[in-house]
């Protein structure tokens, strides 16, 4: 097995649990201020119709259900003893806090779930939300996934995510304060972005203190605003080894203790339009720690003490 050269969230499950522990999606059926013209309409342009993350999820089953089908999948697949539901399409604290709480507890219910993982977006948590979501920070094993992509308003904008990189910051803040831990969500590739822009969200995070960061690329998806740019040639994807080059870059500018949830997003073929190597995840993997050995580097290498 090729050697890691950084903090990663399978590292840390084995540490905590003792054992595999997979995540298991799980759609809830909210919905997002950003599509129901709360904050915006038509949402993110990489989003598609079911929110980000989605696919393989079965939304018409209950929570419950959803977790039944999804453990047996990934016990038999890759033998996994515990499991992490992720609530994850759409925006999981954008609700009345009773309904949340029915909802977090219908998953922990479910014997062999171990954990939470909630993802959502800097302007649905509430003070009142906050407030639930640290309970579960102190009663189980809890990450909020935030939604960031870029630390540049410039870039916020073009994406029409519909807040800028100040309130990721306020709402990362309102969550150390209460001891919930938090990974963001950037996206490297974006439009306009160039690499030391990227590296700046890197330290921007590292100054900020988040706990975790998860990492994809700029994927195009079917039937989002971001397929007719890129189809009239508005913007473009990276290539694969200039990935894998950002990636170190970004990653050897993070803090070693910040835990690394993902470097590569997943995308189903019958969705994908480009590009086309967001098919070889392992290989991608494989690159990245080819790399930092290539360079003689990790995850923090470039931080002065
Ligand atoms: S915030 Fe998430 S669910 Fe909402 S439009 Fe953007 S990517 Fe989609």
């Amino acid at each position: 097995m090729t050697e890691r050269r950084y903090n990663a969230f399978s590292d840390e499950l084995r540490r905590v649990f003792g054992c595999r522990v997979q995540r298991v999606s799980v759609d809830a059926g909210l919905t997002c201020p950003n599509r129901d013209g709360t904050t915006g309409l038509g949402g993110c342009i990489f989003c598609g119709g079911r929110g980000s993350g989605s696919f393989g999820i079965r939304p018409e089953l209950g929570v419950a259900d959803q977790l039944a089908h999804g453990m047996a999948y990934l016990s038999r697949r890759y033998g996994a003893g515990k499991f992490l539901a992720y609530f994850q399409p759409y925006s999981n604290t954008y609700a009345p806090v009773e309904q949340l709480r029915r909802l977090y507890d219908e998953a922990l219910s479910v014997p062999g779930v171990a954990g939470l993982i909630v993802g959502t977006r800097p302007d649905c948590l509430p003070p009142e939300v906050i407030d639930l979501l640290a309970e579960y920070a102190r009663s189980t094993y809890f990450w909020l996934e935030l939604g960031m992509q870029t630390s540049h308003d410039r870039t916020l904008d073009l994406l029409n995510r519909g807040h800028d990189a100040a309130s990721f910051l306020d709402a990362a803040d309102r969550c150390r304060q209460r001891g919930i831990r938090l990974c963001a969500h950037v996206i490297l590739g974006l439009p306009g972005e160039t690499g030391a822009d990227m590296l700046a969200t890197a330290m921007m995070l590292t100054r900020a203190g988040i706990d975790g960061v998860k990492l994809h690329h700029l994927h195009v998806m079917k039937d989002t605003p971001l397929e007719a740019m890129y189809r009239r040639g508005a913007v473009g994807c990276l290539e694969r080894d200039d990935y894998v080059g950002l990636v170190c870059d970004f990653l050897e500018r993070l803090d070693p203790r910040t835990v690394v949830h993902r470097l590569v997003g997943d995308a189903p073929a019958d969705h994908l339009v480009a590009p086309a190597w967001t098919l070889e995840k392992s290989a991608v993997l494989a690159a990245i720690d080819a790399e930092f050995i290539r360079r003689g580097t990790c995850q923090g290498a470039r931080l002065s003490r």
